[in-house]
């Protein structure tokens, strides 16, 4: 489906849950639907201020935080905690079934899309449950900490070495004064 439709039909989706909830249908509200679903990637509340912001469209945080509330709580919008990070959002639709990998160390997010984690007769063996979309988590190390760490721990055992024959020779040094000192008696 393409992004205009998507949109079209969020907006509607948008609109029965705040009739049945009884919630205002507020421009502001609609203009933050609207923005969220024209980009992709994740975003946390901050970058999604600024680029409102960037966009020429001035909504308050307050305003920010309420809509994001309703679109988590009708679906529209997925919350990710990835790690110790700040929570990162994305739009729900348009964007299925794709897996988050991230980097223990710096936290970077990588997102794999099309991997078919479930075979369908894997599928066929979740009775009673229709899935929508799913999401996977995969926790580990990027290859650039990775790198880093191997600089780091080679590093360290050279610094090691160095010490160990600093040691060794500083007591070389001290054999041979203790028999210059015999010498002298
Ligand atoms: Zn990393
Ligand atoms: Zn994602």
């Amino acid at each position: 489906m393409d992004n205009t439709k998507i949109r079209e039909q969020v907006k509607n989706e948008f609109t029965d849950y705040l009739t049945l909830r009884k919630h205002r249908k507020t421009p502001e509200r609609y203009a933050i639907l609207d923005h969220i679903y024209s980009t992709k990637g994740h975003f946390d509340m901050d970058t999604l201020y600024v680029s409102m912001k960037e966009s020429n469209f001035r909504v308050s945080r307050a305003t920010l935080y309420n809509t994001i509330e309703l679109l988590l709580d009708c679906g529209l919008v997925v919350r990710h905690q990835f790690g110790d990070n700040v929570a990162q959002y994305e739009r729900a639709y348009g964007n299925e079934n794709h897996h988050h990998v991230i980097c223990l160390e710096c936290g970077a997010v990588k997102e794999y899309k099309n991997v078919d984690i479930f075979t369908p007769s894997q599928q066929k063996k979740l009775k009673r449950f229709k899935i929508s979309y799913y999401s996977m988590y995969i926790y580990g190390m990027c290859s650039g900490c990775e790198k880093k760490r191997k600089v780091a721990e080679k590093a360290k055992k050279a610094e090691e070495k160095q010490k160990l024959q600093n040691g060794a020779s500083k007591a070389k040094v001290a054999s041979k004064d203790a028999k210059l000192n015999i010498k002298k008696k």
